[in-house]
């Protein structure tokens, strides 16, 4: 449809529209519009990070959580959850073996477990830091204090990812209990990105109740934000959780709204979820095609990778595992990327040294 290619073309001029034009692009688009939308968040992608996927060692260091988060398979009231929590040994011994396979960023992710309290988080990213100098420390545990965030940062943390999982309060409180709020998760966000932090927000697609006006305003959030990164993928219902019987979000709608945010925000760090890869067995390819640069393999150990149950049937093998990052090399070169041996900061264009270091197995 002419309006909708119209639409498309002047998100990629002016990077923005408004909340109703959004909706008209979300709900307008047939299977034509999309391959466009898709083909330009592509060029969009390459033009500033080139062929090159950057890849994260996912580590899942505890799934101890105070929270209650309907959506999550971790929350406290899921009491079959079997718990664990991996030692500062455990965690270097990731860290070791994601090294060796060629990771350059690790992303240490859990649930708000308060036995990891300020000190602990503080010493774990000192040690990873003077171990490994030339790699990127990313932190995703949670909200805290601008102090705490400070603090990390100081001791040498980089990147901070905070979903803040739907910009609508109402649709925030359908979401989550009332100890939560909307307005402290944005406040923490905005601590972040204060501080320095490369910083990531993003949000469930298809989650309960999601409405596309929602998705508009998650859109002018993310785009008033100006987020380094920015983490989306389908909603999966948890059998032990309050929405066990809610529909997943789609791969379709997933990739639409990964192909918005590239061309909203060309140089942003736009991750092909574990969620996406999820629900469709090329939903990682999908995403790097509708303009994703980032995948995050899993670098838990294997023991406790299945407790890590966010929603069901989590993948964890396959090119999901960080020590298969031989099988996701030869997948990303297969649509034509090459996986990068490269911290891959933020709208780092690629340079000549990284494209030579390639991981070469
Ligand atoms: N405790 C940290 C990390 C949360 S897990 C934090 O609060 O940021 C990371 C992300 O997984 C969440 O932000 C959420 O968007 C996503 N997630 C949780 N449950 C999910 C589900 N059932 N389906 C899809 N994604 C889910």
């Amino acid at each position: 449809m002419k309006k909708i290619r119209g639409l498309i073309d002047r998100l990629e001029r002016e990077r923005i529209l408004t909340e109703e034009e959004f909706c008209s692009l979300i709900d307008g688009m047939d299977g034509e519009d999309r391959e466009y939308l898709f083909a330009r968040a592509r060029r969009q992608a390459q033009a500033v990070y080139g062929n090159v996927i950057y890849v994260r060692g996912l580590i899942e260091f505890t799934n101890f959580c105070k929270n209650n988060c309907y959506y999550c398979g971790i929350r406290r009231g899921n009491s079959q959850a079997s718990r664990y929590r991996l030692t500062k040994e455990d965690i270097l011994e990731c860290c070791r073996e994601g090294y060796g396979l060629g990771f350059r960023t690790f992303v240490l992710q859990g649930g708000e477990d308060p036995w990891f309290d300020e000190g602990k988080i503080e010493s774990l990213v000192r040690a990873i830091k003077a171990e490994y100098p030339d790699c990127a420390l990313t932190l995703s545990v949670g909200e805290k204090s601008y102090e705490t965030y400070k603090k990390w940062f100081d001791a040498g943390a980089d990147r901070y990812l905070l979903r803040h999982e739907t910009a609508d309060p109402e649709h925030y409180a359908r979401l989550h209990p009332s100890d939560m709020s909307l307005e402290h998760r944005m406040q923490c966000l905005k601590d972040l990105k204060a501080i320095g932090y490369q910083t990531g927000c993003g949000i469930m697609v298809g989650s309960p109740w999601q409405a596309t006006e929602h998705l508009a305003r998650d859109l002018i959030f993310m785009h008033d934000l100006n987020p380094e990164m920015v983490g989306m993928g389908p909603f999966i219902p948890h059998h032990q959780t309050p929405f066990k019987d809610r529909a997943a979000g789609t791969l379709s709608l997933t990739l639409i709204l990964l192909a918005i945010v590239r061309l909203m925000l060309p140089q942003v760090l736009l991750p092909a979820t574990t969620a996406l890869g999820t629900i469709d067995p090329m939903g990682r390819e999908k995403g790097v095609l509708a303009g994703a640069n980032v995948v995050m393999p899993n670098l838990s150990p294997v023991s406790v990778r299945k407790k890590y149950m966010l929603y069901d049937n989590k993948i964890s093998t396959g090119a999901e595992a960080a020590s298969n990052i031989r099988e996701l090399k030869q997948r990303m070169e297969a649509i034509g990327y090459a996986v990068a041996v490269d911290r891959g900061d933020y709208s780092r264009c690629p340079d000549i040294a990284s494209i030579a270091g390639y991981i070469k197995l």
